[in-house]
């Protein structure tokens, strides 16, 4: 069984730990530092890499002279040695992986799914947040909401890895976008129990997000009517109320 863990790094951070038997990889590790402590003696495997960033990037060149591993990942980043694209399909740790293109944080940014023993595990960089998505830095709303409708359409009992601890900050964005959703009040207690225990609030599942990220609910009538006293219109377009709810998001 693969198990996978949490490396706490910058501020909000997570790098995401992978360990079966004597294979150690890790996902976008922007510091090698603590991915170092984290092995100890154990030599890492690989790298696997959702997008150019720095926070998920800057620790490549350190690992790779160190370990020298493999590095998975788009093409367009410096010390990749298998380069990803939409629709691939590898085996890593003895299970199936698949690579999905999900540009709109970046251009560059993928995600990729493992089915696991014990189901699916989607890592999504700074994609799909929990509560939330990433800023749209080079690409355009329509490609983020199909990008995060390609992942809300995995199983909902997908579990969910994304980058950052940012669940607090994102919900208490959800519950303006809509504030009478009951679900959304549940998982705000979860995530404030865990966070005062300085526990991740991470892995979400699709099912959760489904219920409470307002990214993904953009056919809410309630966050419809909110994104029209933020300029939408409330007749519009899935993409027209996610651009506005990203806009929103940004100065909130
Ligand atoms: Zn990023």
């Amino acid at each position: 069984m693969i198990t996978i863990r949490p490396i706490p790094a910058f501020t909000d951070n997570y790098i995401w730990y992978l360990q079966q038997d004597r294979e150690h990889w890790v996902v976008d590790p922007g510091d090698a530092k603590p991915v170092i402590q984290s092995l100890g003696d154990a030599r890492l495997s690989g790298i696997l890499l959702t997008h150019h960033h720095f926070d998920h990037t800057g620790g490549v060149k350190a690992l790779k002279a160190k370990y020298d591993c493999e590095v998975y990942g788009p093409g367009s980043i410096e010390g990749v040695t298998t380069p990803l694209t939409d629709g691939d399909r590898f085996s890593l740790m003895g299970r199936d992986w698949t690579v999905l293109a999900v540009p709109g944080h970046t251009l560059d940014h993928i995600a990729l799914v493992l089915d696991g023993q014990d189901g699916r595990h989607l890592f999504c960089g700074d994609t799909l947040f929990a509560g939330g998505c990433g800023r749209l830095f080079e690409g355009t709303p329509e490609q983020m909401h199909d990008s995060l409708s390609r992942l809300a359409s995995l199983p909902r009992d997908t579990k969910v890895y994304c980058a950052h601890e940012y669940t607090l900050a994102n919900l208490a964005f959800a519950k303006a976008a809509e504030p009478r959703n009951p679900a959304l009040d549940e998982r705000i207690e979860e995530a404030r129990a865990a966070r005062a225990k300085d526990h991740p609030t991470l892995p979400s599942t699709i099912g959760e997000e489904l219920q409470t990220n307002p990214f993904l609910r953009t056919q809410s009538a309630e966050i419809r009517s909110q994104s029209a006293a933020q300029g939408a219109n409330p007749e519009g377009s899935a993409v027209e109320i996610f651009a506005t709810l990203r806009h929103w998001k940004d100065t909130f």
